[in-house]
């Protein structure tokens, strides 16, 4: 093939694209289905969406947590590289104070629960990433958050009525009327 004909065909294949993506989001812009609608969608279940979830399931809001990864805090399975916290865990600050002692934790997420807390799951001063992993799947799973593991979301979308609108890798749509980053 010349270097003309496959230039062709590239320019042939973007507009394709262009021409079929730009439809799919012109009818989701004036669209008003509302499939797997929730009220609140937070993407990512790092310690940030984590936490949020916490919050919005004690509210007992309408929400969804999606996460690409297989489990919780998936960055901490490969960072940090030398597989050791950078956050301390202190455990020992001579005070009883609990609030106090919480300040100084730098790894635990805010709970009622007092089993899960970083403290309690390592005793070391910089403890293995590995346990933060652990610590925050058992977070995600005692507490009974709403997470949809496996779920890379794109393209979130703002509609015409107001609602967001996104899709997963297998082109399922969402929907919501908040959308919280979390990524
Ligand atoms: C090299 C390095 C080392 C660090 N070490 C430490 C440390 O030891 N201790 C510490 O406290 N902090 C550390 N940090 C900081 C720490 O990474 C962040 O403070 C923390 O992870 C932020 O949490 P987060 O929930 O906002 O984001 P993240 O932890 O990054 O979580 C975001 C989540 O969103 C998911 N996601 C992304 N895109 C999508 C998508 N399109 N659809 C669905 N899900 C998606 C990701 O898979 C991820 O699970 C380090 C940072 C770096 C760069």
């Amino acid at each position: 093939m010349t270097s003309l004909s496959s230039f062709a065909l590239a320019l042939c294949l973007c507009l394709c694209l262009t021409f079929v993506n730009g439809n799919k989001y012109d009818e989701a812009l004036s669209s008003t289905e509302t499939p797997n609608y929730k009220e609140y969608c937070v993407i990512g279940a790092g310690p940030g969406g984590l936490q949020m979830a916490y919050f919005l399931e004690n509210a007992a809001r309408d929400y969804i947590v999606f996460e690409k990864g297989y489990g919780a805090g998936t960055f901490y399975l490969k960072y940090p590289i030398h597989r050791l916290l950078i956050s301390i865990n202190k455990r020992n600050t001579g005070k009883t104070n609990k609030e106090f002692n919480f300040r100084h934790d730098w790894n635990s997420l805010v709970s009622h629960d007092e089993s899960l807390q970083m403290t309690k799951y390592s005793e070391d001063f910089f403890p293995p990433a590995d346990t933060l992993v652990q610590y925050l799947n058992d977070f995600a799973t005692k507490l009974n958050l709403k997470i949809q593991y496996n779920s890379t979301m794109h393209d979130v979308m703002k509609r015409e009525d107001k609602l967001f609108q996104m899709w997963d890798q297998h082109d399922n749509v969402y929907t919501c009327k908040y959308v919280i980053m979390a990524t």
